[in-house]
């Protein structure tokens, strides 16, 4: 059985589905049992998804006169957001 440490470095994996199968397998088995890690990995989950769709959005809708150094800050915000836990 993993532990929670050893979960949260696989997440990544696990989400994409990349994962070996019998990792996998221990990844979702520590998902059932430990309720902490199950709302850790919906709230990365969200994250994502939000930060995907603020990308798309800045991909479609940047006006050309946004300097670069904005959109870094503010994905570099995201980012920061994303993998902040307490
Ligand atoms: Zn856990």
């Amino acid at each position: 059985m993993l532990n929670c440490k050893e979960f949260e470095q696989f997440i990544d994996d696990y989400i994409d589905g990349s994962l070996p199968e019998n990792v996998s397998r221990k990844v979702y088995l520590h998902l059932l049992a430990c309720g902490d890690c199950r709302s850790y990995i919906t709230a990365y989950q969200s994250s994502i998804e939000m930060g995907k769709a603020i990308c798309d959005k800045l991909d479609s809708e940047v006006p050309e006169d946004v300097p670069e150094e904005l959109i870094t800050l503010v994905l570099e915000n995201i980012k920061q957001k994303g993998s902040k836990e307490d």
